[in-house]
């Protein structure tokens, strides 16, 4: 939702997935007709995309498609929608700090985002180019851009939830922690220390979206009182070295595509700011110290 504030015109292109004839569905609590039904509530051009390609997938196992995959559906009706390139909403975590699911570095040559990497210049080849409104900005300021938007009703980062997100899984807990320390608030989660999603944050660093976790330990009121309390003691984090998340890394901007690059470069530089010279090493400087 942030990415698509960014580029208020820019069509929608839903992937939804249907059930496979054979393959079962794992996740079936993976709500993907919910998050449909707030994609055709945002006003925008919607085209939605149905499809079981998932199932096809051996790793990883069918769940909710993701990565390139959602992009299958834009690929195919892009002559019609006359698309010159597909924008996505990962942030810097995912594109230039290993995003905790490969590894936890400084990731310029990103095999999955950068535009130079495998899949950029396939995307790219095809005549429909990768583009990443906001990949220069941390996770805190795509929750307040998106929060703050027009599209607010239809911001939903929980795959669980009907009437909203469920509160319950661990990705709740971590976008918790992300929005309180946006709001300024204390936490609030009915997630206890025992439950399994809280159990890691026991244990030693790292972290998936460890940059993140550093900042709500930063920011939130009261978080030595919470099950995060533990993650205190593997940081020495403060408002001002977790400072460099609230502004955008400019490498970020300097690789949208040109014919996006001022539009999105003129929301970052009016709602967000850039980073100084010192923040740029922050991030580039990430997983090595
Ligand atoms: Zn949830």
């Amino acid at each position: 939702m942030a990415a698509a504030t960014v580029f208020p015109e820019a069509p929608f292109v839903h992937f939804r997935r249907v059930a496979h004839p054979r393959v079962p569905n794992r996740w079936p609590h993976y709500r993907s007709d919910v998050l449909a039904k707030l994609a055709a509530k945002t006003g925008r051009e919607l085209s939605t995309v149905t499809s079981d390609l998932e199932y096809t997938l051996a790793e990883p196992r069918p769940g909710y498609p993701e990565h390139h995959a959602v992009a299958a559906g834009a690929l195919l009706l892009a002559d019609q929608l006359d698309l010159g390139g597909l924008g996505f909403g990962y942030e810097m975590g995912s594109r230039w700090l290993g995003g905790g699911r490969y590894l936890w570095r400084f990731t310029p040559d990103n095999p999955m985002w950068s535009p130079h990497g495998r899949w950029g210049r396939l995307f790219a080849a095809a005549g429909v180019h990768l583009v990443l409104p906001v990949g220069g900005v941390s996770e805190a300021v795509t929750m307040r851009l998106a929060l703050s938007s027009p599209l607010r009703e239809q911001v939903r980062w929980c795959l669980r939830g009907t009437d909203g997100p469920c509160r319950n899984c661990g990705k709740c807990l971590y976008k918790e922690l992300i929005q309180a320390a946006v709001e300024r608030r204390p936490l609030d989660t009915p997630i206890t220390a025992d439950r399994p999603v809280a159990r890691k944050y026991l244990k030693k660093p790292p972290y998936g979206g460890q940059e993140m976790i550093q900042y709500g330990l930063a920011r939130v009121p009261g978080i030595e009182n919470t099950l995060f309390a533990p993650a205190l003691d593997y940081f020495d984090v403060s408002e001002e070295s977790t400072s460099w998340l609230e502004h955008c890394y400019p490498p970020a901007l300097e690789e949208i595509p040109a014919r996006w690059r001022a539009q999105a470069a003129a929301f970052i530089e009016a709602n967000v700011g850039l980073m100084t010279e010192s923040e740029v090493r922050r991030v580039e400087s990430w997983g090595s110290v």
